[in-house]
């Protein structure tokens, strides 16, 4: 063999290994990551899962429900075999399905741990639903028996990856509005009797686990800093029932390490829009609806600029798409994963200084 020859075997080699390289890539890239919804309730059924009929990398491929009829109904919808539907008691099972790669845990707050530890004793990676948890113990273990499986574990934080939410953060952090002074936020709505967010022991707290974290995680993810010094007052007004366990109304005020003071409000006894507006020495920003699934709106009035005013037009279920891809896309291409649980063990530590704080 020439060396001619030799070079012509060996380009040909090459360029069947790259080849190769290019197919399995382009395999990879086709592969979507498969969730198991962890159950069937209004976030998972009407939000998560219809928004993953939109994603290129991720689907549901697994269905985990105490009821078997209403996740047959669910399974027929999107194509799911019946031996992917699983019940909590043969749940652990999940461990010698190659169809699931990750579960979305949408269950009562207080059953977030359970359900994340033995989904990563099983082998799966953690999409969580906020709170992460009831108690700082359980978020810990939630993140010790990910990182002992070595799987990821995300909080569903959908603000942190929705544009608008974003571009006020780039507002901020780049110090177009100067130096901020003061943020106020709140996030509520009135609550129905009967509904598992007012028992103690499912939901672990009232309206400041549900929808308070909202504007906590929101002061933290816009000026970047970690608050402390965190004051904090509750009531409950409707002497109905609804509010034997878990409080009605919940203020606190925080301060952060450059000076900016904050003040949150939570119910579940008023309708009460999220929204945050943050007060810079430059101008001012106001965000409402914050929170929401969709309609998400910025207004800015900054010194010797025109006016800033950017509704989001996108629909629900787009946040919930970008949040369960971003997962995937770290799972099928690695890179850093944002919203992490060391992300929701912070606001669990901060949500218990708040109760502490107004002796609850
Ligand atoms: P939901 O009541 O609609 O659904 C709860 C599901 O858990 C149901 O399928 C129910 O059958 C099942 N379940 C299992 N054991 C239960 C028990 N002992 N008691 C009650 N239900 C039980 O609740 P949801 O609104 O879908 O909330 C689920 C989780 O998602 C909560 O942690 C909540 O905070 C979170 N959530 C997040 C968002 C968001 O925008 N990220 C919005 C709503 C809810």
């Amino acid at each position: 063999m020439t060396e001619g020859e030799g070079m012509t075997i060996s380009r040909r080699e090459f360029a069947g290994v790259a080849l190769g390289a290019i197919a399995a890539r382009a395999q990879e890239s086709e592969r979507k990551v498969g969730y198991a919804m962890v159950g069937l309730g209004r976030i998972s059924m009407q939000h998560l899962a219809p928004s993953l009929k939109a994603s290129k990398i991720a689907k549901v491929t697994a269905l985990v429900s105490g009821h078997r009829d209403k996740a047959e109904k669910m399974a027929a919808e999107y194509g799911i075999p019946a031996k992917n539907i699983y019940s909590y008691e043969n749940y652990d099972a999940i461990a010698d399905n190659k169809d699931i790669d990750a579960v979305y845990v949408a269950l009562p707050n207080s059953m977030h741990a359970e359900y994340t530890v033995r989904a990563a004793k099983a082998g799966k990676h953690v999409l969580c639903e906020k709170p992460m948890a009831t108690t700082v113990a359980d978020a810990q273990a939630m993140i010790d028996a990910c990182k002992k499986a070595n799987r990821k574990l995300m909080i569903a934080y959908r603000c942190q990856f929705e544009p608008t939410n974003l571009r006020a953060t780039e507002l901020i952090r780049s110090g177009r509005l100067g130096k901020i002074q003061g943020i106020e936020s709140a996030n509520g709505f009135n609550i129905r009797a009967g509904e598992w967010r007012l028992n103690m022991k499912l939901a672990g707290g009232g309206p400041l686990m549900d929808v308070g974290v909202y504007s906590l995680n929101a002061c933290r993810f816009l000026t970047g800093e970690e608050p402390g010094d965190i004051k904090a007052n509750w009531s409950v007004i409707d002497k109905d029932g609804r509010f034997n366990e878990v409080e009605e109304n919940l203020g606190w005020t925080m301060r952060f390490p450059s000076g900016i003071v904050a003040s949150c409000n939570t119910t579940y006894g008023a309708n009460m829009p999220g929204f945050y507006r943050v007060h810079g020495t430059k101008g001012m920003l106001h965000m409402e609806p914050a929170f929401g699934y969709e309609g998400i709106h910025l207004t800015a009035k900054i010194q010797g600029e025109p006016a800033i005013d950017e509704p989001n037009p996108e629909k629900d279920p787009a946040q919930f798409t970008r949040e369960a891809d971003h997962l995937a896309n770290v799972i099928l291409h690695g890179g850093e994963l944002r919203a992490s649980g060391e992300e929701g063990l912070r606001d669990m530590k901060l949500m218990m200084e708040i109760y502490r704080s107004c002796g609850r």
